[in-house]
């Protein structure tokens, strides 16, 4: 298979801004290191960062999303969020097209943040397990106390102030995926636009999950015997509901379906795979790359993947100079190719699980992991056997009224 590496986008389209990495839980499975840091982002460092971004003329064309992430956002306060927001405002050129978005764990969440979100238009994203049974096990606060009764009244808190972008997280190990009923009972009943499920993977400063330690490459690791299942079960109870919630596995994979449906030469081309596609600020103005993952990792070997400094560079453009970037996107791109080369999944996703091949097996050339045997392959094989089963049973029932994804 060709590998149209040179074909990739060189513009950024996500910037992480890790303005601290002090959050109030201790979730279990959590990979952020020094989460107990109070340490914040300095307005100088913000103010690169902005100047860099929606202040370059470079940019002025191309549309991204400025991300706050990791530890949790909002333990700046709102006041320090607030000036951080204007300042962007205030050093954006006139053609800038951007947008704020939050990844949140809910739990500060009230009226006034609301507002806020609201009137800056933030998309704003929480992270909650599903139920309290669920989530109280892993997402719980420094002295064990389980976080879902305030996550949940900081999603109502949303959703009554008429943020329409509220998106879900979900994290599921091994206990999340025999309950797929109560999680999808949980997230419809909630009223939010959308829901990604994300793997309990051994991933930065987490290294133990459900799961087990031991990632050795071994199909027989694998846990189709679980994901499946799981899968399965909610796409089911998701698909007369698809109108009203997006999961982000299913469109993923439906729309690269549809796609290379039309054009038999269309790969996916993920964010997270492509130079500088995500560009990820630390706290202190490093910038990391790919993966938002990777940041604080510990990784001598690629310099803990720090690629530069807000304070160093003219443009992101020199990033793409440095010693180790070069480094890094020599080792991206061979994993790249060869998922092109050994993954009959590559054109539905695209070599997107770049950081778990780093620290799943130490080896970002490797192709195929836990991570994506779990996530994607499992993700594709049941959206794409449960859409054909979908569309024969209507098509077997000429009376059926809807035929369209
Ligand atoms: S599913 Fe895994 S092996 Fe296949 S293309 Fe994606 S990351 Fe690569």
């Amino acid at each position: 298979m060709e590998v149209a590496l040179e074909s990739h986008k060189p513009q950024f389209t996500l910037v992480v801004l890790q303005v601290t990495s002090l959050c109030n839980l201790n979730c279990s499975y959590c990979y952020v290191p020094d989460r107990r840091n109070q340490r914040m982002m300095s307005e100088d460092i913000a103010d690169r960062v902005f100047k860099l971004t929606v202040g370059s003329p470079q940019n002025a064309d191309d549309s991204f999303d400025f991300l706050f992430h990791a530890g949790e956002p909002m333990a700046v306060g709102l006041e320090a969020m607030k000036r951080i927001a204007d300042r962007c405002i205030a050093t954006a050129l006139p053609k800038s097209n951007f947008r704020f978005s939050i990844q949140t764990n809910g739990v500060l969440v009230n009226e006034d943040w609301a507002r806020f979100f609201h009137d800056y238009h933030f998309a704003v994203g929480v992270s909650i397990d599903g139920p309290a049974l669920i989530n109280d096990k892993y997402r719980v606060d420094w002295s064990g106390k389980g976080s879902y009764a305030k996550t949940l009244r900081g999603i109502q808190t949303l959703l009554e102030n008429g943020i329409d972008e509220v998106g879900c997280l979900a994290t599921v190990g091994v206990d999340a995926m025999q309950q797929p009923d109560a999680i999808m009972e949980f997230f419809l009943g909630l009223g939010v636009a959308a829901l990604g499920f994300n793997l309990e993977d051994v991933e930065n400063s987490n290294l133990v999950t459900s799961f087990g330690e031991n990632r050795s490459l071994k199909q027989a690791d694998y846990r189709r015997d679980l994901v499946e299942p799981f899968f399965r079960r909610v796409f089911e109870l998701w698909w007369p509901n698809r109108h009203r919630l997006r999961i982000r596995e299913f469109a993923d994979v439906l729309r690269a379906a549809a796609l290379r449906r039309y054009d038999p030469s269309y790969v996916r081309s993920p964010d997270v795979a492509r130079d500088l596609g995500i560009l990820t600020i630390m706290r202190d103005g490093r910038i990391s790359t790919y993966a938002p993952e990777f940041a604080g990792a510990r990784a001598p070997e690629y310099d803990d993947f720090v690629v530069g400094h807000v304070d160093a560079v003219d443009s992101f453009e020199d990033v793409k100079k440095s010693a180790n970037f070069l480094k890094l996107k020599r080792d991206v791109t061979s994993g790249i190719a060869a998922c092109a080369s050994n993954c009959e999944y590559y054109p539905l996703c695209g070599s997107s699980f770049v950081s778990n091949r780093w620290f799943e097996y130490r080896d970002l050339g490797r192709p195929d992991t836990f991570t994506c045997e779990m996530m994607r392959k499992a993700a594709v094989d049941v959206c794409l056997s449960e859409v054909t089963r979908v569309y024969s049973l209507q098509a077997a029932d000429s009376s059926s009224p809807n035929r369209s994804i």
